[in-house]
């Protein structure tokens, strides 16, 4: 791949940094020594034998990062004797990555804080990325932490948007309660980190005809190092089983249906769906439904095929959630409902007839019986 123009890019990084100067009066340019840093990593996050999907959302996101940079994108894979990493890094040549890091060692065999934020700190400082991503996930949330705090770099959560703002990585996230957007950027510190959550962006195309290397390393630390030990794996009999971010059609309730008794009627049309059902903050705040199915900022991303959004009224935060889905139908008594601004169907009626209207409908047209929920 072609190397970019370094010394314009330094001149456009010195120019971009004199205009975006904090109240501190710190200095915003790149030091000299940072500038050998090149390249768009992503930590391919996998857990029993499963890659987190978010993994491959963020290598798409890595490709497009990489080509406006003009250099190449590579895959972090971590874990013990047991873990597929081999297997795991073809998958990312499929989904974009030219180069895979492997550290494979029995301390990483199942997450832990500590030799991973030793090996993933280690690998940066060896290889120098200018940029490292992470799921929002538990495990990218905690590690993302503390390898950002033991670099001394920034990192920028739960992003919405990635993009390049001259040789910076513009990282896009909602703030002030969601109301607003703010982009920010690490000037003068790499890697530059950031987050993304699950679903935030589409699948990359596969391409079964890349390959990649492999690069090793080792993580040099011992299991008495290290102060968590991983005694046993219980899974939680109570866990939730929600599957919103991935599923491929949502019904979602909102306050409009007045109470929890009406909100049965968002599940009557779920089942004859086979559609997950979601929920507004409003609604879990009520206690119509579990928190687990709240979709917005501070619930969870979606994307399916089709958004059924009944008495939702669309406040920014729950649109941030939703609307890239591909087709959200609206039901709301209110024609100037913010939600029909980017409804793709809406529905002016009253959701406690619409629905029961729907239900039979579908249920009719797809030959299935409608089972109440009691
Ligand atoms: C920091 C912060 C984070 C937040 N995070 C989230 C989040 O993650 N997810 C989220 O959803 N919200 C979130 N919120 C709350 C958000 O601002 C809204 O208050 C909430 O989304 C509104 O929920 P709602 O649409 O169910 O209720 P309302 O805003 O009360 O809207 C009800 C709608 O139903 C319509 N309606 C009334 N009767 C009927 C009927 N019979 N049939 C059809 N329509 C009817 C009304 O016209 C109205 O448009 C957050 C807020 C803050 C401050």
């Amino acid at each position: 791949m072609a190397e970019p123009d370094k010394p314009a890019m330094a001149a456009a990084a010195a120019a971009g940094a004199a205009k975006t100067a904090g109240r501190s009066g710190r200095s915003t340019e790149l030091p000299e020594h940072l500038k050998a840093y090149k390249g768009v990593w992503v930590f391919i996050e996998h857990d029993r034998g499963q890659v987190h999907t978010v993994s491959w959302e963020l290598m798409g996101e890595a490709r497009k990062l990489a080509d406006k940079l003009g250099v190449d994108v590579s895959g972090v894979l971590m874990g013990g004797p047991a873990d597929k990493l081999e297997d795991f890094a073809k998958e990312a040549y499929i989904c974009g990555a030219d180069h895979c890091y492997i550290m494979r060692d029995p301390v990483l065999q199942g997450y832990r804080n500590e030799p991973y934020t030793k090996g993933l700190t280690d690998l940066v400082n060896t290889h120098q990325p200018e940029i490292l991503l992470l799921g929002a996930t538990a495990m990218g949330r905690d590690l993302a932490g503390s390898v950002a705090t033991t670099l001394g770099t920034g990192l920028t959560a739960d992003c919405t948007e990635l993009n390049i703002d001259g040789r910076a990585l513009a990282a896009t996230r909602p703030t002030f309660g969601g109301s607003l957007l703010c982009t920010i950027m690490t000037l003068a510190y790499r890697p530059q980190m950031a987050t993304m959550r699950p679903r935030t962006a589409p699948m990359p195309r596969r391409d079964e005809s890349r390959s990649g290397d492999i690069i090793t390393m080792a993580l040099g630390m011992i299991e008495t190092d290290i102060v968590t030990k991983l005694l046993e794996f219980i899974p939680d009999a109570n866990r939730n089983t929600v599957n919103l971010a991935y599923a491929d059609i949502i019904v979602t309730g909102g306050k409009g249906l007045k109470n929890a008794d009406n909100f049965k009627l968002v599940w009557d049309l779920a089942r004859v769906l086979g559609a997950e059902v979601g929920a507004t903050r409003a609604v879990t705040q009520a206690g119509w439904c579990e928190s687990e199915r709240q979709v917005g900022q501070t619930g969870k991303t979606v994307r399916p095929k089709l958004y059924i959004a009944a008495g939702v009224s669309g406040a920014i935060q729950h649109r941030v959630g939703m609307e890239a889905s591909d087709i959200i139908v609206a039901i709301n008594t209110d024609a100037n409902a913010p939600i029909f601004d980017f409804a793709h169907h809406g529905i002016v009626g009253n959701a406690l007839q619409v629905l029961p209207a729907l239900t039979q409908a579908f249920a009719a047209r797809l030959g299935k019986q409608v089972r109440k929920v009691a």
